[in-house]
Order: structure tokens, then C-alpha cells, then sequence
């Protein structure tokens, strides 16, 4: 089913080459302050080609407006033959245009993913190192935001460890995304301080101790989750890819909505999908939805305290039945809520924590073998196993990974 979408799209882009022969890929940055319907103006194509687009679709549209790259295919004449706009890392729309006129889908981003370990000594700090050897930013601010709470980096020396277990998305040979850290060690003072991500999403220490994010508050004073937060997933009876970036908490018309941290508010009105909706802006790159509002309190430029009424839920835009949308985004990616949200600050327990243990254990044995037998980081492929030396791939084999 995918492979077909690629061969498809292929097509398009081959035929759409030959019918045009002086036609340019041209690859920008996303202007923030354009929404799709601009965007679409721009090209005189009506706008209402967005209500073609399920609800679930309409609403992923309305994301599009950060700084992404983006890639168009225009004929020598000016027209747009074609364009691919990313919404989070997982989807993009897909606008093109055929002899009956444009046509617009939501489609899956392509891409390659490999599981690294790095394993690195220290000689200024750990985040300007993981830049210089690893050239990687995103992955040096995701590691020293997930050991934060548990290393004080300020007493770190040249010639301390740091090993690194992350899954990092590839695409045209470039990183795309935020890492994914599954494991993260600091080795100062001689003490070794790991910190473990468990499938919740959530960092755990070595003995299954949660660890205390810059956890946020609940948006509803009620919270009842009816739907959870997911990248793209194949819909296996409507047959399309679909994803939600925010969780759905069930609430009655006119239930206050609380900020979930202090921030300034940078919208405060009306966007295609999600209807009624305030963003806020908060420390850290972080930034907080509310949609389906059916009346907005807070305004533009205010600055709001945690837990302060912002507004009250409803069921403007598209939505079936009262309830509020609630979405987090970091650098303008959108992250599962949850993961900020404070719930109980207990470790995991009964079956969650033996798996967690063995888990943590099998991680351990594997890096002190690369430590011991002085392997050089490589790039192992979880998906295809490509990359991997046939030697290398043996060595893990063996090793049950
Ligand atoms: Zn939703």
C-alpha cells in the first residue's frame, strides 16, 4: 500500500517533468506568519479545496505554519505543478495539480530510521562535544534535557563518559526530527548516572524512579482522556494514514480551560479545523493548544499564570461533541502532552517494572560490550538493517538485541 503511494507519486512527478520540462524543485522555509489559505491564494487555487479533507485532515491543515522546510515543483511559467508541505515529522500535504484542477491529501513522510550509540569522552562539556564529534544539536539539547534532573553538569571534568542510545529519523541524508534518546549516561566523578526512557514515553533512573520533569498542569480541572495523542498511524478501515497531535478530554459546554503553564498568549481567535483556539507560548520553545473553544477569554499579547481561566471548551471548528483539543509543541513539533503533564510522581511497578529492569539490563550488557572491546559508534538500522557490517550485525544478534 505505501510502496504503491511512492510509485504513484513518482509518476506524478515524472510525468508532470516531461509534460514540463523547464519545471523547478524549489525547497523553502515555511514564512510563519502565512496560513494554507494564503499560501493557496498565492496560486489562485480556491481555498475550499481544504473541505475535500476529513475533519481529522482539516484539523492537521491548520498545524501547517511553522518554520518547516518545504519542497514545490513549479513550471517555467510560474504555476504550481506540485507541493509537499510538512505537518510535524510524520505528515505532509501533498498539493498537485492534475487536468481536472488541484487536489490535496495528507500523505506520510519518507524516511529511514537507525538506532546509534555513541559513546564519547569528555573534553569541554557534554552538549558542545556531542555538537563537535556527533554533529547533532538537537540530539546534544535532547541529551542534556533529559539527564538535567538527575547530573549537575556543572560538575563535570574533561575525560568524564557520556554513552547515548538514541533512534534518529533520516531523510535525503539529512536528520529529521528530534531524536529520540533511549538511553543516556553521564560518567562523572567516577559514578555512572543513567537514565532510561520505558515505552510510557517517560525517563525513568536505573532503579525504575520516575524523573521529574518541568512537568505542566492540567488544562481541565477534570481530566478524562477520549482520545490520545498519535503520530501517523495506518487507518486500517478508512484506509489512510491519520494522526493526532494533542489528546481530546472529554468536558460539558462551557467547562473552564486552565493554562497548563505561565506564557504569553500568541493567538487568540479563529483556525480552520480546530475552531475557536489560543495558543500560548511558554519557557523552553514550548507552546500549548486549546481548540474547539466556544468562547475565548484570554487575548493576544496577555501574559497568563498557571492555572488561570483562558477560556472555556466547546465544540466549535470541526468537532462532534463538546470537548477540548489539547496540544504541546516544542520548536513548533508536536509532542505527546502526556509526557508533561503530572500525574503521580511514583516508579513503575509489578509487571511494568520487571520489563522495565530487564530491559534496562540488556542495554547495559550491550554498551559495556562495545565499551570493552573498543568498538568504534556505528549506525545500527532497526528498520531494513542495511547500514549495519555483516560482522556488526552478527555481534548484536548474538547479543539478543
Ligand atoms: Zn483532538
Amino acid at each position: 500500500m505505501k510502496r504503491s503511494y511512492f510509485l504513484r507519486l513518482l509518476l506524478i512527478f515524472l510525468t508532470l517533468s516531461i509534460f514540463a520540462l523547464a519545471a523547478k524543485v524549489k525547497c523553502s522555509r515555511w514564512d510563519k506568519n502565512i496560513t494554507f489559505e494564503e499560501y493557496l491564494q498565492k496560486f489562485h487555487i480556491d481555498k475550499k479545496i481544504i473541505d475535500t479533507l476529513d475533519r481529522d485532515d482539516q484539523s492537521l491543515i491548520s498545524e501547517i505554519g511553522y518554520a518547516h522546510k518545504y519542497y514545490e515543483l513549479i513550471a517555467s511559467n510560474g504555476v504550481l505543478l506540485q507541493s509537499l508541505i510538512p505537518i510535524g515529522e510524520e505528515l505532509q500535504a501533498h498539493l498537485f495539480r492534475t487536468h481536472t484542477g488541484y487536489k490535496l491529501e495528507i500523505i506520510p513522510i519518507e524516511y529511514q530510521k537507525d538506532t546509534h550509540i555513541a559513546i564519547l569522552s569528555i573534553d569541554k562539556s557534554p552538549h558542545a562535544d556531542i555538537i563537535s564529534k556527533l554533529k547533532n544539536r538537537r540530539l546534544a539539547n535532547e541529551f542534556t534535557r533529559v539527564l538535567k534532573h538527575s547530573v549537575n553538569f556543572r560538575g563535570v571534568q574533561k575525560n568524564d563518559k557520556i554513552v547515548i542510545v538514541y533512534d534518529q529519523k533520516m531523510r535525503l541524508g539529512q536528520p529529521l526530527g528530534v531524536p529520540d534518546i533511549k538511553v543516556a549516561m553521564l560518567e562523572s566523578h567516577g559514578k555512572k548516572n543513567y537514565v532510561f526512557k520505558y515505552s510510557d514515553g517517560k525517563y525513568y533512573n536505573e532503579n525504575g524512579k520516575a524523573l521529574i520533569e518541568k512537568y505542566m498542569g492540567k488544562p481541565l480541572n477534570h481530566l478524562i482522556i477520549t482520545s490520545p495523542f498519535t503520530t501517523r498511524r495506518w487507518h486500517p478501515i478508512l484506509h489512510k494514514w491519520k494522526a493526532h497531535h494533542g489528546i481530546d478530554c472529554r468536558a460539558r459546554r462551557g467547562t473552564p480551560i486552565l493554562a497548563a503553564a505561565d506564557g504569553k498568549v500568541v493567538y487568540s481567535g479563529w483556525m480552520n479545523g480546530y475552531g475557536r483556539v489560543i495558543k500560548i507560548q511558554h519557557a523552553d520553545n514550548y507552546l500549548t493548544l486549546y481548540a474547539h473553544q466556544s468562547r475565548l477569554k484570554a487575548k493576544v499579547g496577555q501574559y497568563v499564570k498557571k492555572g488561570e481561566i483562558i477560556g472555556y471548551t466547546g465544540n466549535s471548528g470541526r468537532s462532534t461533541g463538546p470537548h477540548l483539543h489539547f496540544g504541546l509543541y516544542k520548536n513548533g513539533r508536536p509532542i505527546n502532552p502526556m509526557r508533561l503533564i503530572k500525574f503521580t510522581t511514583n516508579g513503575l511497578t509489578g509487571r511494568d517494572q520487571q520489563y522495565f529492569l530487564k530491559r534496562k539490563r540488556k542495554y547495559i550488557k550491550i554498551i559495556k560490550k562495545i565499551e570493552e572491546e573498543n568498538l568504534p559508534s556505528y549506525v545500527w538500522n532497526t528498520v531494513n538493517e542495511i547500514y549495519v557490517l555483516p560482522k556488526m550485525k552478527t555481534y548484536y544478534q548474538n547479543r539478543g538485541w
